[in-house]
């Protein structure tokens, strides 16, 4: 039995050596030539009294099968296992031993009873390792969006221990990761995410987004009179400025030098229109402070609406808004202008906001 079982293995492994991947039939036969091994090493050396040993020493086996080939070839154990036990019997019987059938199913019973508990747990703590693994990859993309979910039910494990840790760094690297470390506000990244989310969240129910591009107008001569210093105080006024302006819900986002987004879920363009008014006038107002006395600026906005029918207008929306600003920078600078079809051969101011349709 032994060079038989040897030379199967050999066999076997080299077929899978050569195809540089391993199938799951390969696994499959495998994990059976371990369990005709047994069943005939058993059948030639064990007297039939002691025939549930090759039950016990199978139970080894599917653990090993379970741990390291996965379910499948795991399935293949207990079932093949299950055959060849009832093979002995069949065979002991026929040569004239009494079997007492009634104890050997209770015995067979138990022995699937304990094999599929066993691949139950385990196929249930390969589920929770596998959620762990599909956060850590998404995490490795930038998207920290989702957190480890403990399952209820469940006496905290290894596995909710770990998810627990990554929960705890999740927090500290989305500050990291997602917001612009000199106005606290969001970054490029994490505008992107938050608004593929509310767009997938609008989609589903036909909501409304908008958008509005702010740029603060003639900001390099600011930097080039009085300093990156005084720039740098005047970007962070404004972007707490942006988040006094906006609805809760909204979201602020710095995208690039001077330029924010600022995020309305829910806003049709009226709505859009008025908060565009309304951080251009609190702009306006404001007299911001920076170490080379009080400043006055004003901001350009860009404004694009959409009513979402599929996840894929974010793309559309962030270039309409955009191109919504630079008709603004182009009509003269300190004014809203709101996104439509043929904008920059057609642009329409909105009147340093007086939305057109109204
Ligand atoms: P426009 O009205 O057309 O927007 O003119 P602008 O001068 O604001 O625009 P431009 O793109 O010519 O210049 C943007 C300036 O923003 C250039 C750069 O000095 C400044 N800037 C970009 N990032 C930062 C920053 O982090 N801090 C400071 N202080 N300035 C920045
Ligand atoms: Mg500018
Ligand atoms: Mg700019």
């Amino acid at each position: 039995i032994v060079p038989a079982y040897v030379a199967t293995v050999a066999l076997l492994t080299l077929a899978i050596e050569r195809n540089h991947r391993v199938s799951r039939r390969a696994l499959i036969a495998l994990v059976l030539t371990d369990v005709v091994a047994l069943f005939t090493a058993v059948a030639l050396v064990t007297a039939p009294a002691f025939y549930p040993r090759a039950l016990l020493i199978s139970l080894l086996a599917l653990q090993f099968t379970q741990l390291f080939f996965g379910r499948s070839p795991a399935l293949a154990v207990i079932l093949s296992s299950t055959a060849g036990y009832i093979g002995l019997l069949v065979v002991a019987s026929m040569r004239g031993n009494a079997i007492a059938w009634g104890e050997e199913g209770f015995l067979l019973a138990l022995y699937l009873a304990v094999g599929l508990n066993g691949m139950a747990l385990q196929a249930s703590a390969n589920r929770r390792l596998g959620a762990l693994v599909d956060l850590f990859s998404s995490a490795q993309r930038g998207d920290l969006s989702r957190a480890f979910i403990e399952e209820r039910g469940v006496k905290p494990d290894g596995i909710t221990l770990l998810g627990r840790a990554y929960n705890q760094l999740r927090s500290e690297l989305a500050t990291m990761v997602l917001a612009d470390p000199l106005t606290a506000c969001l970054n490029r990244r994490g505008l992107d995410q938050v608004l593929n989310q509310a767009v997938s969240s609008a989609s589903r129910f036909g909501g409304e987004i908008a958008l509005l591009a702010i740029d603060i107008d003639h900001f390099k001569k600011i930097n080039d009179t009085f300093g990156h210093l005084a720039g740098d105080a005047i970007l962070r006024e404004l972007a707490e400025l942006l988040s006094q302006s906006s609805r809760g819900g909204d979201v602020v986002a710095r995208v690039g030098g001077e330029e924010f987004i600022v995020l309305l879920p829910g806003a049709d363009n009226e709505t859009a229109g008025v908060v565009a008014e309304r951080v251009m006038n609190a702009v306006r107002a404001h007299s911001f402070r920076t170490a080379r006395g009080h400043q006055r600026v004003t901001v350009s906005v860009g404004i694009a609406c959409e009513h979402v029918r599929d996840g894929h207008v974010a793309g559309a929306l962030r270039a309409r808004a955009d191109e919504a600003l630079y008709v603004a920078k182009r009509l003269g600078r300190d004014r809203a202008v709101m996104w439509a079809p043929g904008i920059r051969s057609n642009a329409t101011p909105l009147s340093n906001i007086a939305i057109a349709a109204d």
